[in-house]
């Protein structure tokens, strides 16, 4: 018995779930909320992501199970030891953790979802997806060459440093957003702006990509476009990464390389014998005998 089951909620799974279908909840899930597609939800994505981190590792999960999220909390060193989402989600999908994320744009993960006979038989599928490219029109600089100016309110740092005073000798610095440049430290004219991205540098396009999911793939298996991700100015781009995602069968389960299918009998079946003809995920007949008495 577990002494409470928070975190196996938040993942929707049962205490007694294995390692394969903890994985493949926390797949769905980090990738329906993550704040690229859901960005008002965010609580929810670092709450799936603690969940996972915790049940994922055997040890904390055995000290969750059975002293629940206070003992997490209060285990270790003291105070909770949570990672950043972020780097759980980019470790789990492959993201290439923080180093490369600073030259490199943001890699963009998407779910594919596939039948059994898709895996068994290999197939190719379109998918369509939206990513950031930059401007080909301004080339990313977002205006004519030679027309962008350093900010005036921030002298081009991007940031706007207010002094608050809040009694006498007293005063506070306050560090903001530049109003006048949004950040960037340069400001365009309306007439300035590149017409094709308003002056962004960048543009949302939608791309059609075709993926060869090989005989024999896995759910979960992840098939990478190198440098198909997000295009940001002065970065090499991200990649895309599709990850597999199979529904189940109604008839076939997979296990490793086996596929495992249930038959119902009769009682005089199971005594006396029969055939029975089954289809396989290649649309062949296998006919299924069973002599008197084989069966137990
Ligand atoms: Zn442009
Ligand atoms: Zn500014």
């Amino acid at each position: 018995m577990v002494k409470e089951t928070g975190f196996y909620d938040m993942l929707g799974v049962k205490p007694s779930a294995s390692p394969e279908e903890l994985k493949k909840a926390y797949r769905k899930l980090a990738l329906k909320y993550h704040p690229d597609k859901n960005p008002t939800e965010g609580e929810k994505f670092k709450q799936i992501s603690q969940a996972y981190e915790v049940l994922s590792d055997a040890k904390k999960r055995e000290v969750y199970d059975r002293g629940g999220e206070k003992a997490i909390k209060e285990g270790g060193s003291g105070g909770p030891s949570f990672g950043s989402p972020m780097d759980i989600f980019d470790m789990f999908f492959g993201g290439g953790g923080r180093i490369h994320r600073e030259r490199r744009g943001k890699n963009v993960v998407h779910q594919l979802t596939v039948s059994l006979e898709d895996l068994y038989n290999g197939a190719t599928r379109k998918l369509a997806v939206q990513k950031n490219i930059i401007c080909e029109k301004c080339e990313g600089r977002g205006g004519r060459k030679g027309v962008i100016e350093v900010c005036s309110l921030c002298r081009g740092v991007g940031v706007q440093v207010r002094l608050h005073h809040l009694a006498p000798g007293m005063v506070q610095q306050i560090s903001t957003v530049c109003a006048g440049c949004q950040g960037q430290g340069q400001r365009l004219g309306h007439r300035d702006r590149c017409k094709a991205c308003a002056g962004r540098k960048i543009l949302r396009q939608k791309k059609i990509l075709e993926v060869h999911i090989d005989k024999g793939m896995k759910d979960g298996q992840k098939i990478v476009f190198h440098g198909e991700g997000d295009q940001e100015p002065g970065l090499e781009p991200g990649d895309i990464i599709i990850v597999l995602d199979q529904r189940a069968h109604p008839v076939f389960t997979r296990q490793r390389e086996d596929l495992i299918m249930s038959m119902e009998l009769q009682l005089v079946e199971s005594l006396c014998g029969f055939q029975k003809p089954i289809k396989t995920l290649d649309n062949r007949t296998l006919l299924i005998t069973s002599h008197p008495g084989c069966l137990p």
